[in-house]
């Protein structure tokens, strides 16, 4: 097996047939962060919101729903070619969405956060819809 990056040719283990075998590397460490920081964020934003007294039976509700969408809209890595001569690379794509979501956080995650973002510190630009 080649070093990530790195492609060779050979055999492939799974299908037997000969070409390049190439192992893409992994999730840059910022990409990881972010979505880290990003599913963190919105976890704390939501249940912030739920947690204070007083709110409208609506608030909750609505936090029940946006915690079953991040819940079906969560990252998956993947491998994918951007060309026919360029190398695979690995990324990480909603889900749900898949690759119609743009990159993750996804469209309707991105959506989700954008109205806690009013009460909630930490939201960051590149999060917006
Ligand atoms: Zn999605």
């Amino acid at each position: 097996m080649p070093e990530p990056g790195q492609s060779i040719t050979g055999t492939c283990k799974s299908c037997g047939r000969y070409g390049v075998v190439y192992e893409p590397p992994g999730i840059p460490a910022d990409a990881q962060a972010s979505t880290a920081a990003f599913l963190q964020w919105l976890k704390e934003a939501i249940a912030d919101r739920v947690g204070r007294f007083g709110e409208p039976l609506f608030v909750g509700y609505r936090a029940e729903a946006d915690v079953a969408l991040l819940g079906w809209h969560q990252p998956v890595e993947i491998v994918r070619t951007t060309g026919r001569w360029r190398a695979p690379e690995a990324a990480q794509e909603c889900r749900e969405c898949g690759s119609r979501g743009g990159p993750y956080p996804c469209r309707t995650l991105r959506m989700v956060a954008a109205p806690y973002r009013f009460d909630f510190p930490g939201h960051r630009r590149e999060w917006l819809p």
